[in-house]
């Protein structure tokens, strides 16, 4: 019999969340793979072993998990958000492209899951309402210069960008940095959002401008949305505000 293996994304937080299609995936699975926090989101079941490992051994879990589904089993690797977006689905297909033969002929599916700019989006109107792109501000897999300049381009270019893994303990300046060069091209008053642990319990959100933005307003469970010159913000009596990018851009912005 030859092994199955589900790349799951479990979406940005709680159960409702998940997609019918990422709980079905997790309940028909044999062994579970993944960072033990997301494990612990997945309900038990009866029969079903779990494998944690630390969130800095992708490659290792997904060959981990590869390996075992080759024996035969029904094997699932979750994600939180997207398992494409900067998460265990692509260091899979590394694994099975280095990886022996065997491997290649596993049946693999991957699974969507919401991802954390679509989460953060949703709690604030429609920042992502015209053309984004989205980058990790980590340095661990590519190096800073390639970011600076991705960073530049994607701003003078009129994108809405939404950033990913904006700080972590290991990487305490690159958000500042990151700021000020956004500031070189775009106005002191665009528009960027915060959003912290979105759909969890210790949710937090704030709305402030380049200007005012400042490192400190992140951590690692931060995804931060940065305007274009086209965003705009919808001051509300007794409401947080919204903010949206309009659908027709100006080709005074282009
Ligand atoms: N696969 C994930 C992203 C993994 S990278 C996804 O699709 O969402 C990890 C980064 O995702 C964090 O540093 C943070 O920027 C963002 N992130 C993940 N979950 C989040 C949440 N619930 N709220 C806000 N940002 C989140």
């Amino acid at each position: 019999m030859s092994g199955h293996l589900a790349v799951v994304g479990l979406g940005p937080g709680d159960a409702g969340y998940l997609t019918q299609e990422a709980k079905a995936a997790l309940a028909a699975a044999d062994a579970l793979y993944g960072y033990g926090p997301y494990l612990d989101r997945v309900p038990a079941r009866a029969g079903q072993s779990r494998h944690a490992s630390d969130n800095r051994e992708e490659r290792a879990r997904a060959a981990a998990a590869l390996r075992h589904a080759a024996q035969g089993a029904r094997v699932a690797v979750v994600s939180g958000g997207d398992p494409g977006v900067f998460a265990m689905a692509a260091a899979v297909c590394e694994e099975i492209e280095a990886g022996p033969e065997s491997w290649h002929a596993l049946d693999v599916v991957f699974v969507p899951g919401i991802t954390a700019m679509l989460a953060v989006a949703a709690r604030i109107g429609a920042p992502l309402g015209h053309d984004f792109c989205a980058m990790s501000l980590s340095d661990n897999l590519k190096p800073w210069e390639l970011i600076e300049r991705r960073l530049d381009a994607a701003a003078a270019a009129g994108f809405v960008i939404a950033l990913y893994n904006p700080v972590s303990k290991a990487r305490p300046w690159q958000l500042g940095n990151a700021i000020e060069r956004l500031r070189v091209h775009l106005p002191g008053a665009t528009p960027i959002i915060f959003g912290r642990a979105v759909g969890r319990t210790d949710e937090r959100l704030s709305v402030t401008t380049l200007d005012a933005a400042d490192r400190t307003q992140a951590d690692m469970a931060t995804l931060i949305i940065v305007g274009s010159r086209e965003t705009r913000v919808i001051a509300r009596r007794g409401r947080s505000p919204l903010v949206y990018t309009p659908r027709a851009a100006s080709k005074v912005n282009a």
